[in-house]
C-alpha cells in the first residue's frame, strides 16, 4: 500500500520546496508535488503544516545493544559506526536487516599503533606500526565487512601512535578498495597529519588551539568533510550538554528514566580548554564553506543515541550554520560524502526514509525534536516501542566505566614529571 503525506512544507535535504506532498510505496519515494499525490486507496497522513525531512544520518556512534532501536525512536534512520568490533557490528547489521530499527555502516576496527587510543575502551584489537603493514590490515578490514577505514591520528597526544608514512598507507590502501577513510583528531596537529595523509572526512573537532586559516583553506580545497561531534565534545571539556537534552520535554518523552539519569549524572572531565575553542574552530571550517556532518559520538558520556543528533544541529547553527546547512549536515551531505545513494534526499527514487516533525525546523532548528511521524524505508516506525529502560541504560555502564579509565590514565600521564 501506498503512504502520502499531504499539507506539508519539504526539506528536500539541501533546500525547502514548494512542495506539499510525498507519496511513497514498497519503501521507496515514488512522488513529491505541489498539489496533492494521494491517490485512491492510499493511507493519506495530513502533516498539518509540518515539515517532511529526510531521514536523520548520524555521522559519528558507536554501537552498543540498543543503539539502533533508541537512534530510530528520534528519526535517526542510518548511523555511521566509527569503531566496534566485528561480532558487535555483525548483531546490528543482522538487526537492521530483521527489524524496522536504524540502518549501520561501519569501520569495525579502526587503525592505530600498539598501545594507542582507543586501546584502553577496546583491547584487544589488531594494530600496526610501519606503512608495509598497511596493506594487510585494511584488507583484514575488508575481508570484516568494513564500510570505511576509520585511522586514529595521536599527535600532540599522550599514547604511542601512527606515524605520518603508515597513516598515508592506510589511506592508499582504502582508497585502492574504495573506501572512504575518516582520521580521528584530538589536536591541530593531528588535523594537519590526516589531511596531510589525503583523508576523506576528520572527526572531531580540536580545541588545543584555533585552526588557521591555511589548514582550513587546504581542508576545503580538497573536499574534505568534518563532523566535530560538539555534542560529545561540550561534555569532555566540562560544559554539561546531557542536561539540556534530558530537559528538553520533546526529546525527554522518549528517553525513559534510565537514559535520563545517565545524561544527568557527574561526567569524568578533563581539564583543558574552553569548550568555546571548539565552537570558534567550526565556526572557521563553517565560514571557508567547509562540508560538515552531524555526528554524536554517541554513548561517550553525556550523549545518547539520536536524541543527541538533535543537540548537535543546535550547537551546528550555534556556529553560524544555517538551519538548512545544519540539516544537510545530518541528511544529503552524510550521504554524498559516504556514498549511500539511496537516501539523504526527499526525491523520487530515494528509500522512504522520512521524518514528519510540527514546526518549521529552518527557523527554528529545535523543530527537528517535535516529531510526529517516522518511517524507515517506507515502515513506520512505533516511537514508544523504545522508551529506553533502565536495564538498557545500565548496559552502558561497562562503557562509562572504560571512558573513567580512560580519563583516569590520562590525568595519571599528566601528573608524570
Ligand atoms: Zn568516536
Amino acid at each position: 500500500m501506498a503512504t502520502t503525506i499531504v499539507n506539508a512544507k519539504v526539506f528536500d535535504g539541501t533546500r525547502s520546496r514548494d512542495w506539499t506532498s510525498v507519496r511513497f510505496a514498497d519503501g521507496v519515494i515514488t512522488e513529491c508535488s505541489v498539489v496533492s499525490a494521494a491517490r485512491e486507496g492510499d493511507e493519506v497522513v495530513d502533516a498539518g503544516g509540518g515539515t517532511v525531512l529526510p531521514g536523520l544520518i548520524d555521522s559519528h556512534v558507536h554501537l552498543v545493544p540498543g543503539a539502533l532501536a533508541q537512534s530510530s525512536t528520534f528519526g535517526v534512520t542510518t548511523v555511521l559506526d566509527m569503531f566496534s568490533k566485528p561480532d558487535v557490528v555483525a548483531a546490528a547489521k543482522e538487526q537492521a536487516s530483521r527489524s524496522n530499527v536504524a540502518d549501520v555502516r561501519s569501520s569495525g576496527i579502526g587503525a592505530t599503533a600498539p598501545g594507542g587510543h582507543p586501546s584502553l575502551m577496546y583491547a584487544p584489537i589488531p594494530t600496526l606500526t610501519t606503512a608495509d603493514e598497511a596493506e594487510g590490515f585494511v584488507s583484514e578490514r575488508v575481508a570484516e565487512g568494513a564500510d570505511h577505514l576509520k585511522v586514529f591520528s595521536g599527535v600532540g597526544g599522550r599514547w604511542p601512535a601512527l606515524d605520518a608514512a603508515t597513516i598515508t598507507a592506510l589511506v592508499a590502501a582504502a582508497h585502492a578498495r574504495g573506501l572512504i577513510v575518516v582520521g580521528h583528531v584530538s589536536s591541530v596537529a593531528g588535523v594537519e597529519q590526516v589531511v596531510s595523509a589525503g583523508v576523506d572526512v576528520v572527526a572531531h573537532v580540536p580545541a588545543d588551539a584555533a585552526l588557521g586559516p591555511r589548514l582550513v583553506d587546504r581542508i576545503a580545497d580538497a573536499g574534505i568533510a568534518v563532523g566535530p561531534t560538539l555534542a560529545t565534545v561540550e561534555n569532555t571539556l566540562g560544559e554539561p550538554g546531557g542536561a539540556a537534552v534530558a530537559g528538553d520535554p520533546r526529546l525527554a518523552e522518549v528517553l525513559g528514566d534510565g537514559w535520563v539519569r545517565r545524561l544527568t549524572a557527574g561526567i569524568p572531565r578533563l581539564s583543558g580548554p574552553p569548550y568555546s575553542r571548539a565552537e570558534d574552530n567550526v565556526r572557521r571550517l563553517a565560514d571557508a564553506g567547509v562540508t560538515l556532518l552531524a555526528g554524536t559520538d554517541a554513548p561517550n558520556p553525556g550523549t545518547v543515541f539520536g536524541a543527541s543528533l538533535h543537540r548537535e544541529l543546535e550547537l551546528l547553527v550555534r556556529c553560524g550554520l544555517s538551519p538548512a546547512r545544519a540539516l544537510a549536515a545530518a541528511t544529503s551531505e552524510p550521504a554524498r560524502v559516504f556514498g549511500l545513494a539511496d537516501r539523504g534526499r526527499v526525491a523520487a527514487g530515494r528509500r522512504a526514509d522520512l521524518v514528519l516533525v510540527s514546526g518549521d525546523p529552518l527557523t527554528d532548528i529545535t523543530s527537528t525534536r517535535a516529531i510526529d511521524r517516522i518511517w524507515r524505508a517506507g515502515i513506520a516506525v512505533d516511537r514508544r516501542a523504545f522508551v529506553a529502560s533502565a536495564a538498557e541504560a545500565e548496559q552502558l555502564d561497562a562503557f562509562d566505566a572504560r571512558v573513567a579509565e580512560v580519563v583516569a590514565a590520562v590525568r595519571e600521564r599528566r601528573s608524570r614529571p
